[in-house]
């Protein structure tokens, strides 16, 4: 067994490798090579959350589990809120084949998600980008979007204000002028990203122009919201997965309130195979709902443990 650290990901895992990963696992999925497991998370108490997310992925020849959970007083201790390990099995015989330290990973895989959706969905010619959020992920997203679309500049807006100016650095290190805003102001954006650990909505349908894609991908529990349920229920709504889009994802409470169901819900995979067509006219609102799925981990792990095999890097421990 390999065991790949938290240290060498950066140096194994490009967010290109993470793009190509994710949608190979999302093509898996839509062929019905590869499915997910019931997410498991369970609440530890001051707001830790841990859990379990997994699945097969037989195409690719990927058996596994992620393993981790939010820790909100990380911070404080200069460690992020996200706590992750994914560990690799052989899908043959059972036997342990890796263990790989999940933070950066799963930036690269959330944040991938996100890009294929907006390179699928979003209008081509978009070329205003708004955030709302500015946590850890968010410059994760960002960057990964402006590796889909030539975006002229970034509007955002957050609850905590003083966090913004820090995803104003991403923008600059993009070239891309950043702005500050209201909700009300995000109607001027083309792509809009959502990536917080909200409890309520903030992003309402007022606040969003017809034609806008949105990725959101910040609702990944049971009680989670970013937007209101009448955004979601006006949009085209695709997911990684539609089972966890209707339990813990952003769709949960238009689906709650009775206002779509999980048949009108499409997978992004369904998109990426060709089997539906995606955005259907300019003025149309897509909304990805992003819950991430176990077989995402799966994907961005192996690619780490085949470049550390590659270069003779981690350490093996001959299990
Ligand atoms: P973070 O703790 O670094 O940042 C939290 C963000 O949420 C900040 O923008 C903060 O201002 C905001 N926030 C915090 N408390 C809030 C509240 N009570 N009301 C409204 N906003 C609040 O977290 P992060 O690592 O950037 O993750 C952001 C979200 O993305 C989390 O909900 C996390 O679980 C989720 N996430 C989803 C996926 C996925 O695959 N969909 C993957 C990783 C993380």
């Amino acid at each position: 067994m390999l065991i790949v650290p938290e240290a060498l990901i950066a140096s194994l895992v490009t967010p290109e490798d993470a793009f190509r990963a994710v949608e190979a696992c999302f093509v898996a999925m839509a062929r019905g090579e590869a499915y997910n497991f019931p997410v498991v998370r369970e609440a530890l108490g001051g707001g830790r959350q841990y859990g379990f997310k997994s699945g097969l992925d037989r195409a690719a020849g990927q058996l596994g589990v992620k393993a981790g959970g939010y820790f909100p007083g990380n911070a404080e201790k200069g460690l992020i809120n996200h706590q992750s390990s994914v560990f690799l099995f052989d899908p043959d015989t059972g036997r342990p084949v890796a263990m790989v330290g999940g933070n950066l990973l799963t930036a690269l895989r959330t944040a991938a998600a996100s890009a294929i959706a907006i390179d699928r969905l979003a209008r081509p010619e978009a070329e205003v980008l708004g955030m709302v959020g500015a946590g850890h992920q968010a410059g994760f997203q960002l960057r990964a979007a402006a590796r889909v679309r030539r975006f002229r500049r970034v509007i955002a807006w957050n609850p905590h204000p003083e966090m913004l100016p820090r995803l104003g650095a991403v923008a600059a290190e993009l070239g891309l002028p950043f702005e500050a805003v209201p909700l009300e102001r995000m109607r001027e954006a083309d792509v809009v990203i959502t990536i917080t650990s909200s409890p309520a909505a903030s992003l309402m349908a007022a606040h969003v122009s017809p034609g806008t894609h949105l990725s959101c991908m910040g609702t990944d529990t049971r009680g989670k919201q970013e937007v209101e349920p009448a955004l979601v229920s006006g949009a085209s709504v695709f997911t990684d997965e539609v089972a966890q889009s209707v339990t813990i994802g952003e769709a949960q409470h238009a689906v709650t309130a009775g206002l779509i169901d999980a048949a009108s819900i499409t997978p992004l995979g369904d998109v990426l195979i060709g089997a539906h067509a995606g955005r259907r006219s300019a003025s149309e609102i897509t909304l990805f709902d992003g819950t991430g799925v176990g077989l995402q981990d799966l994907a961005v792990a192996a690619v780490a443990v085949d470049r550390a095999r590659e270069r003779g890097l981690g350490v093996d421990v001959g299990v």
